[in-house]
């Protein structure tokens, strides 16, 4: 126990409950966004349990929007995913080669590094505090905050003031329960053993692999720093003490490997869930990650959900807090990010009942029809390509109305890009969009159709503008300027076009350059101005 006699402040903007992954990151963007935030966890240290290893693209961008360096932590880029059946050969494949916005589309990493490497990002920033040895045990909000009482390691209960809190203290969340949010869904009923091995000489396997054995499903793959994972559904009868015995892993592992060549680093049995809340937010108290929604593992998508979270709800609070917009905004957070979630969670189950078919006959009809169903085309694109994966496009939200047909959709993520900037550095767009509401120009610069008043309301509100151009071309003009190196941007919308991304990467709105005034009125109308 440290000995923790820390006196928390009274009062502050944002409150966050849990400084896993999800809350660090959290802490790093409000940092980023020049918000006053506490962030306090029940213990100091990050958890060292088995927990996520795979990483997608989008996951990756968040990260970088938060401050991570690409190379912050370890990871291994995984090109494909196989699921192997022992009675009809392979039956599904992901080609997750290549990368998407600037990022690789899957990889695999070492979560208490990510963790350690986010805690670092947020301590950098003077406007965020983190403690450890804080449990929260109740809240109490009215119309103008919330009162947190927090009790530290010597029993003492203190209390803080916030304007928000957020609830990112992970599944078996306190403030989920404090605020009456129901955790619907289901539990499996079988366990899993999850084995972390490291110190193999050579590295074994270079991709995902699922052998979907119904007698003993076992995912099985990589993970930096000569690592590699096996996951080990339990059988009937068999109980946590006897899979977790030494003798009975190295007879799990041995069709791979004698368990003498390598060291088994960290082993845990998990039961999986699939529940998510019905909703992320009660007045002004959000939940975010695991907090908000738990995912069986099979498509990676745990973390990922919850980082989306982050990114989806920090910008918003922040522009609250620093008085840029309405309140009401932050009702968008529920509308966008429930339903994807709640897709992620469809997905996972679909997927496990790929991974742990019931039985021998369904393991055969199942697998089966997956590999014949390969043999068509456009299903096989589906599965192969991950067009199955849910979009990140919202239905309902913090943006202009959907219109079909446009190259660039309304409530999805704006593409990201290998550029050039004017002081001649290359990077990512996203680093050029920074943490702003930006007026994007497609081959045009944005500026040239608004006037002074515009341009005030529009910076006033955290409004920039980026002139996207060609590679090769320059541009004399003051006005923030990028030659886009892949084609990555300018292939996305009409030349000449304009859009405004949200600082989470989101289209706002999009339309004509001679618009150009009407498109910041109607996305400063949005933000409540
Ligand atoms: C076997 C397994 C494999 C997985 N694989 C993947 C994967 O490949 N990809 C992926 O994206 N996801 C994966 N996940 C999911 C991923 O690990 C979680 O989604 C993620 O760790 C959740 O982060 P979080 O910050 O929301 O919660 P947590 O990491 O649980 O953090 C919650 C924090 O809140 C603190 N806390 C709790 N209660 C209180 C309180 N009352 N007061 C103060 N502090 C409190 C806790 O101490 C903790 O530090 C996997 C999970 C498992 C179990």
């Amino acid at each position: 126990m440290h000995n923790n006699k820390t006196t928390l402040p009274a009062t502050v903007d944002i409150l966050i409950i849990g400084y896993g992954p999800v809350g660090a990151t959290l802490a790093a963007l409000l940092g980023r966004y020049g918000v006053q935030a506490l962030a306090v966890d029940k213990v100091h240290e990050v958890l060292l349990m088995p927990r996520a290893i795979a990483l997608d693209n989008e996951a990756l961008r968040i990260l970088q929007q938060a401050g991570l360096a690409e190379d912050a932590f370890d990871k291994i880029v995984i090109p494909e995913v196989r699921m192997h059946c022992p009675m009809v050969g392979q039956f599904g494949r992901a080609n997750t080669s290549g990368s998407l916005d600037g990022h690789p589309k899957l990889v695999t990493f070492y979560q208490p590094d990510l963790e350690h490497s986010m805690r670092a990002q947020s301590r950098h920033f003077a406007n965020v505090q983190h403690l450890g040895g804080f449990e929260l045990v109740d809240l109490i909000q009215d119309d103008t905050g919330v009162l947190a009482v927090l009790r530290g390691e010597d029993g003492s209960q203190q209390q803080v003031r916030s304007q928000y809190l957020v609830g990112a203290d992970g599944a078996s969340s306190k403030v989920r329960s404090l605020i009456g949010q129901d955790f619907q869904g289901t539990s499996y009923s079988e366990d899993w053993l999850i084995i972390d091995a490291a110190e193999r000489e050579e590295q074994a396997i270079d991709h995902v692999e699922f052998i979907c054995d119904h007698r003993r499903p076992t995912p099985h793959m990589p993970a930096p720093g000569g690592r590699e994972r096996w996951e080990f559904m339990l059988r009937a009868g068999e109980t946590r003490e006897q899979v977790e015995n030494d003798a009975h892993i190295a007879t799990l592992l041995q069709p791979w490997i004698a368990a003498d060549q390598l060291k088994v680093e960290r082993k845990a049995v998990y039961r999986f869930h699939a529940r998510c809340c019905e909703r992320f937010q009660s007045g002004r108290v959000f939940l975010i990650g695991d907090a908000a929604h738990i995912t069986p593992p099979f498509v990676g998508q745990g973390l990922v959900a919850g980082l989306r979270d982050a990114a989806n709800l920090a910008w918003k609070l922040a522009w609250v807090v620093n008085g840029r917009a309405n309140s009401k905004i932050l009702d968008s957070y529920d509308q966008e990010r429930r339903p994807h979630a709640r897709e992620m969670i469809a997905l996972a189950k679909l997927m496990g009942s790929m991974v742990m078919p019931k039985n021998a006959p369904l393991a055969f009809l199942g697998h089966g029809l997956m590999r014949s169903l390969r043999l068509i085309p456009y299903l096989r694109s589906l599965f192969e390509e991950l067009e199955i994966k849910p979009k990140n496009n919202f239905k309902r939200g913090l943006f202009m109305p959907v219109v079909r047909g446009r190259r660039l959709r309304r409530g999805g993520l704006f593409p990201q890009g290998l550029v050039r900037t004017q002081n001649g550095s290359i990077g990512l767009s996203d680093d050029s969009l920074g943490d702003h509401l930006t007026l994007v120009g497609f081959g045009i610069d944005p500026c040239t159709q608004l006037d002074e008043e515009i341009r005030r309301c529009w910076e006033g509100c955290g409004g920039r503008y980026l002139h996207i151009g060609l590679q090769g071309q320059k541009s004399r003009a003051t006005t923030p300027f990028i030659e886009d190196l892949n084609y990555a941007l300018l292939g996305k919308a009409p030349a000449g076009s304009l859009a405004v991304v949200r600082p989470d990467r989101i289209v706002m709105h999009e339309g004509p350059h001679a618009q150009a005034g009407k498109l910041i009125r109607e996305s400063l109308a949005l933000l409540g101005y």
